[in-house]
């Protein structure tokens, strides 16, 4: 049971301003969704949105400074000097086009039908001037029994736009709801549609989810629901690999960087870093992020190769070598980054043993390798002299000058040689012994 007693107003001029405004000019006005939701569960209130009987143009008129942010649907953001204000005239949505946002509106004058076309009964309440919840599908009722439902029909609801299956999995986990028995199964009933959604869209869900509070439990409810199995595009990721690591999932709340989560969800899954880079990149990742999520990885994935040998080896009893792993882990932590080599320990120290007895790599990487590299990877890290090029005392035209050759790719991967044994430490960072090291290098 949620509490939502002692139900604040949203205290916030600039939608006061709004309001009074529209209803100043003869209008009715009303805050609506997700402010209104959040004021009910008593959370900080992100973005404000407000619903109106005036139509854009009469929104428009009724302020100074506005921008039609998106006329075809009937918005307009308000700007003041506290904020932007979305306001958007009442509206149904009568058409919708393959399975996703509605291709025409009708405005209308009345607030409940507005409110008819949302997807959840949380989401589907206003909030009047005085602070007064307008609630005709019983948002606040669902809010304080825990339950996530749908308005109206489920199985209609997510027919006319499938990323409504998304958010209901975002919404389930992000606030602690139970999934209502026929929403639930109309979610179940109508997977198959999401194939409509764009990538980039299923994306910033995903991303919602990871990031939230809960992922554990949008893992969990996405698994259970079948939903990755109907992405528009399909990715080379083994999703069900999550059920074996039900204990780690856990954990993915406990790391405070999204990109450590990533990192921690992509490797359960025990799959090359290749795919995990093809798959980031078709669900539309930035290219910053994907850089960063596959480095860690493919650090990981490098260590791993040099160091469990054979898949004949005992899990239990063997642990790796050593210099072996100082060396593996200096030379990765180069290659890869001194980012992704931070990033990996974080990850590895919230790993926690495998559920059962497994023999997978993932399980004998945790059981050899892990306990030694965090004992020392830090102290490891600290001790490579310069983890990128430009803080080499050697440039390119030193070797061009040594060599008296053409600059060419031949240079870049010199440099890297001489990068990596600095970092072993069989060479110092000074220009004497890498310009000896790059003559040997050359002969
Ligand atoms: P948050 O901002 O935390 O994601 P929100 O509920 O405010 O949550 P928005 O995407 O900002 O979500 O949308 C504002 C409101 O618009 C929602 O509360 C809901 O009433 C309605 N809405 C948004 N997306 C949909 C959708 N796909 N189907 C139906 N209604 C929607
Ligand atoms: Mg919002």
């Amino acid at each position: 049971m949620m509490s939502v007693g002692g139900l604040k107003k949203v205290s916030d001029h600039g939608a006061d301003y709004v309001l009074t405004q529209l209803m100043a000019a003869g209008y009715e006005a009303y805050l609506v969704g997700g402010c209104v939701r959040d004021a009910v569960l008593q959370k900080p209130i992100k973005d404000i949105d407000i619903a109106t009987s005036a139509l854009p143009e009469q929104v428009m008129e009724c302020f100074p400074r506005t921008a039609p942010t998106g006329l075809q649907h009937g918005t307009v953001t308000v700007i003041l000097k506290q904020g932007t204000y979305e306001v958007t005239t009442f509206r149904t949505e009568s058409q919708y086009e393959n399975f996703r946002r509605p291709t025409s509106v009708a405005y209308i004058s009345d607030l409940s039908e507005d409110l008819r076309r949302r997807d959840f009964t949380m989401n589907a309440m206003a909030m009047d001037m005085a602070g007064a919840v307008l609630d005709p599908f019983g948002g606040q009722k669902d809010i304080e029994d825990g339950i996530l439902r749908c308005v109206g029909a489920a199985e209609e609801r997510f027919g006319e736009d499938a990323l409504r299956m998304l958010r209901c999995i975002r919404f389930a986990s992000t606030y602690q709801l139970e999934i209502e028995a026929k929403t639930w199964a109309a979610l179940l009933a109508q997977a198959s549609l999401l194939r409509h959604i764009a990538m980039e869209r299923v994306r910033s869900e995903l991303q919602r989810m990871v990031e939230g509070p809960a992922p554990a439990r949008a893992v969990r409810l996405l698994l259970a629901s079948r939903l990755t199995a109907h992405l528009k595009k399909q990715l080379p990721l083994p999703f069900e690999r999550w059920l074996a690591h039900d204990a780690a999932l856990d954990v993915v709340s406990a790391l405070a960087e999204q990109h450590d989560r990533w990192v921690l969800l992509l490797m359960l899954m025990e799959t090359p870093a290749d795919s995990v880079r093809q798959a980031l990149q078709e669900l539309t990742f930035s290219r910053a992020d994907m850089d960063a999520v596959v480095a860690v990885l493919a650090l990981r994935e490098s260590l791993a190769a040099q160091l469990l040998g054979g898949d004949t080896q005992d899990a239990a009893s063997d642990t790796a070598d050593q210099p072996l792993l100082e060396r593996a882990w200096k030379f990765g932590a180069v290659r890869h980054g001194s980012a992704a080599a931070s990033t990996l320990l974080r990850v590895l120290r919230v790993l926690p043993q495998p559920d059962r007895e497994t023999d997978g790599e993932l399980a004998r990487f945790r059981s050899s390798i892990v306990p030694a590299l965090l004992r020392n990877g830090e102290d490891w890290l600290s001790e490579i002299p310069c983890f990128s090029l430009k803080d080499l005392l050697l440039s390119g035209t030193d070797l061009a000058e040594l060599t008296g050759k053409p600059p060419g790719p031949w240079m870049g991967k010199l440099l890297l040689q001489l990068l990596e044994l600095t970092a072993l430490g069989e060479i110092q960072n000074e220009r004497q012994a890498l310009l000896c090291a790059a003559r040997d290098a050359c002969n």
